[in-house]
């Protein structure tokens, strides 16, 4: 038909140009991506709204932008970090456990390939970490599967059942404190949550970021918030209609402030306690951590190493956490004397 020729190039023509357009931005086949991509869009036009609306009002911050750059400077400097955090944390690792036993694996042929090697023993600076690995072993795979498994034994007491530690999703065991995420598809160290507005999930790799953005973002609002209050009150006999806009941001503002202080403050409890949103909400749940009297944190070392490992700490196997053995627990539950208060033992 004459139709089908006129169309065939047509058709070719929009075919190469799509494959084009999938070529520059792979992410937009996938819907996962495509809205992980609207989300971030949508983060992006939400910040220019806010500032946008106020420096196109505000003709008395334009006027101060003159007097003093450095202010409104400052204001900018703290709106581009939020978003670089933003971007940086979502697109972080949050440290999955496939990678980590693909490095342990790695570090494992390293040292079976040297001769004088025959023993690795992986140990972290604070203790937590105590594995004897002995390459001499064979199993399924003397360097790959076995190995791991062997190593992350030794993070449970004795008699543990390996068939409980493994993941049903990625056939592969799983270290205290890690968990499968269902978004991701992947089993995450120190799993904290799925983050929907990142897009990725927040673990023992990317938690320090994650607390850096929501610090950052409340900082932004804080001062936004400022900014709009100082606006309302000097120009508050202008336009309604300008008026009525601001007053709406503002409170959609200080609803957003609340929010993002409030998950600031809880996570800045989980940090100095050490633990994890999904420790916290599914205690009663987790295997682990049944049998343990509220209030007793079970991986917390003390408020400054808690706070060293989480600021300096990174996602390594390094990094994992044995399970704390009973001794240990009842050390813990030991009642403070004024010998611990003094020697700083809750430090
Ligand atoms: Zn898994
Ligand atoms: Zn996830």
């Amino acid at each position: 038909m004459p139709t089908d020729g006129v169309c065939a190039p047509i058709a070719e023509l929009r075919d190469r140009a799509l494959d084009r357009c999938s070529l520059c931005f792979p992410c937009l086949d996938d819907p996962a991506r495509r809205s992980s991509l609207a989300l971030k869009v949508a983060l992006v036009a939400l910040h220019l709204v806010y500032a946008g609306f106020l420096f196109l009002f505000d003709e008395e911050l334009i006027e101060k932008t003159r007097r003093e750059p450095w202010y409104i400077a400052l204001y900018l400097l703290l709106f581009v970090a939020a978003l670089v955090q933003y971007f940086i944390t979502a697109g972080s690792s949050p440290g999955y456990v496939l990678d980590a036993m693909e490095t342990y694996n790695e570090a494992n042929t390293l040292f079976t390939r040297s001769p004088t090697a025959s023993k690795h023993t992986a140990s972290s600076k604070n203790g937590s970490l105590m594995g004897t690995v002995d390459n001499s072993h064979s199993g399924r795979n003397s360097l790959g599967r076995s190995s791991w498994s062997k190593m992350v034994l030794e993070f449970y007491p004795p008699g543990t059942s390996m068939r409980v530690l493994t993941c049903s999703y990625c056939n592969i065991e799983q270290p205290p404190r890690a968990k499968h995420c269902h978004d991701c598809d992947k089993c995450v160290l120190q799993f904290d949550h799925h983050c929907v507005w990142l897009g990725t999930c927040i673990g023992q790799g990317n938690h320090c970021r994650f607390w850096w953005y929501i610090f950052e973002e409340t900082a932004l609002c804080l001062w936004t918030g400022i900014l709009y209050i100082t606006y309302l009150k000097t120009s508050i006999s202008g336009a309604w209609w300008k008026d009525l806009i601001m007053i709406l941001l503002l409170i959609s503002l200080v609803i957003l402030f609340i929010f993002l202080l409030l998950l600031l403050l809880f996570h800045s409890y989980l940090v100095l306690t050490n633990q994890t949103t999904y420790e916290l909400v599914r205690r009663r749940r987790i295997q682990y951590l049944r049998g343990i009297p509220e209030g007793l944190f079970p991986f917390s070392k003390g408020v400054c190493r808690n706070l060293y490992r989480f600021c300096c700490a990174r996602s390594s196997i390094n990094n994992m956490e044995r399970l704390p053995t009973a001794l240990e627990l009842e050390e813990k539950l030991r009642p403070y004397t004024c010998l611990d208060v003094l020697t700083c033992r809750c430090c």
